[in-house]
């Protein structure tokens, strides 16, 4: 499946080719404090099937067993893009909350579950407004 990744800004846009099979969802404390999210998905996909446009800001995080990753963002608006490892760039895990496609990408594993926050799975059954706080309630 093509997808069409794209920073806030618009310096950062990349497509890629992805097999949704790969999509994963991590509750990893790591993506909860990068993303400011409770979790992060993420597609992995080959890095001959990218295609970059612009050039991204890297941080390299070293986990607390040595494992480093480098964390690809946009500089300017600090979109997350992607992750790989610092010594074999051939897998990039593309960050699917900037992915136009992301709606039709539901994750087919989870990681990390021990550290996900364990209001997740009753956030459903909380009031939705459709947009902001003043508009009508999710049916
Ligand atoms: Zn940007
Ligand atoms: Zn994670």
């Amino acid at each position: 499946m093509k997808i069409h990744g794209r920073c806030h800004c618009g310096q950062i846009a990349f497509t890629a080719l992805i097999d949704p099979q790969r999509v994963v969802a991590c509750h990893c404390t790591d993506c909860q404090t990068f993303s400011g999210g409770p979790f992060r998905a993420s597609v992995a996909v080959a890095a001959d099937q990218v295609q970059m446009q612009g050039q991204a800001t890297e941080y390299v995080k070293t986990a607390d067993s040595g494992n480093a990753r480098v964390q690809g963002f946009c500089g300017t608006c600090g979109t997350h893009l992607y992750a790989t490892a610092l010594n074999d760039r051939s897998t990039l895990g593309l960050r699917l909350g900037c992915v136009a496609e992301r709606a039709q990408l539901p994750p087919v594993g989870q990681v990390w579950g021990q550290s996900a926050m364990p209001w997740l799975p009753e956030l459903p059954a909380t009031p939705c407004h459709l947009q902001g706080p003043a508009s009508r309630l999710r049916g």
